[in-house]
């Protein structure tokens, strides 16, 4: 730090990413990505004749964009914001909706991030329990008058609220905006998208990350009432108005084309969660019921530090937590079929040392 750093900054805890290695030696189950690549589409798409556009500014209204994610999900253009990465998103929500005066809530164990951007923008925010099997306390939600920000599915316990849940919360806070984090609804989850027509002040959030292959673009959108849309665009046009690059825009416009082989992506990753939580009991795990594209894990052999350490010297990453109240547990992406039976085999060997 120098000494040039204003004092409000001085204490910021940064988020810290999942490690990205430059060697890929390794089985990567660790931040979440898909283990497809991105569609034919969106190879040929992003192809030498756009990037020989790049002395050219992209769309700052991203309108192509925007009205393919309209067409999908049934909205309208107005309805929809896209910006570099979801969590681009999520900081100029917390700018836009969240201050000292209008507080925020949010789980204590979910992604990092609400927390960072909490302490970046000066927010008086809550971090509400999770109950004791890790779901979401619905009740510290309603009437709170604070803005909510939810992840659902949670991260990284991949649990689910129902939609009459977020319903009930959405609709005791006519004052608030609550953000709705849907970043892993593809895998199972239900999507509150449609209640965004009934309620002005909800907010939902996405991002190509995860489901579509894109988690190197930095692409994310969110979806809600226009007079939302445009708050998060007076926050955009304040900022960086090209926020999304020609590239990028060029592969989340082919990504939707290609809708279907996504989708098909997703039904395997789900077929690899079951298969792959099925394989895990049997070594003696207990799992969450996740609808996320990944485990979130405990074994009643071996801590879960030392199963993440003694994997990644076996050359596969997962993720751990050093929070205390899920220290014991391990966060593993679902890849394909085969990188999970290379974590089953190094398990299998893991837990017969630990045994011996
Ligand atoms: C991955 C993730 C994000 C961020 O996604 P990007 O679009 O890559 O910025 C946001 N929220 C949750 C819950 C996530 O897991």
């Amino acid at each position: 730090m120098s000494k040039f750093l204003i004092d409000k900054y001085q204490t910021l805890e940064a988020y810290v990413p999942g490690e990205q290695p430059k060697n890929m030696q390794y089985v990567k189950l660790n931040t979440n990505e898909s283990p497809y690549p991105p569609s034919q589409t969106v190879l040929d798409r992003v192809s030498s004749a756009e990037v020989s556009m790049l002395n050219l500014y992209p769309d700052p209204d991203c309108v192509n964009l925007r009205n393919k994610l309209a067409g999908l999900y049934g909205v309208e253009i107005d309805n929809v914001f896209v910006s570099n990465g979801s969590d681009e998103i999520l900081s100029f929500s917390f700018m836009a909706f969240c201050s000292e005066e209008t507080g925020a809530v949010f789980p204590n164990i979910s992604y990092g991030f609400y927390k960072v951007y909490g302490d970046l923008y000066g927010v008086d925010y809550t971090q509400a329990p999770l109950n004791s099997d890790f779901t979401v306390n619905v009740n510290d939600y309603k009437n709170v008058n604070k803005t909510v920000i939810i992840a659902n599915p949670n991260a990284p316990t991949g649990l689910t609220l129902s939609l009459s849940e977020i319903e009930d919360i959405v609709r005791s806070n006519p004052n608030n905006v609550v953000i709705i984090d849907e970043a892993y609804v593809d895998f199972g989850g239900e999507s509150c998208v449609e209640l965004t027509k009934k309620y002005g002040n909800l907010l939902v959030v996405q991002t190509y990350s995860k489901s579509r292959s894109m988690a190197g673009a930095r692409l994310g959108f969110a979806i809600g009432s226009k007079e939302l849309i445009s708050d998060l665009n007076r926050i955009k046009y304040s900022t960086n108005p090209y926020n999304i690059n020609r590239l990028t825009l060029a592969a989340g416009e082919a990504a939707i084309d290609s809708n279907d082989y996504y989708m098909a992506n997703c039904c395997e990753i789900i077929k690899t969660r079951e298969y792959s939580v099925k394989r895990l009991a049997e070594l003696g795990f207990s799992c969450t019921n996740s609808k996320a594209n990944f485990i979130f894990a405990k074994s009643d052999k071996i801590s879960g530090r030392d199963y993440y350490l003694k994997l990644k010297s076996n050359g596969v990453l997962i993720r751990h937590f050093d929070n205390p109240l899920i220290k014991d547990y391990v966060r593993i992406t679902v890849g394909t079929k085969e990188q999970m039976d290379r974590l089953f085999e190094e398990t299998e060997k893991i837990l017969a040392e630990v045994q011996s």
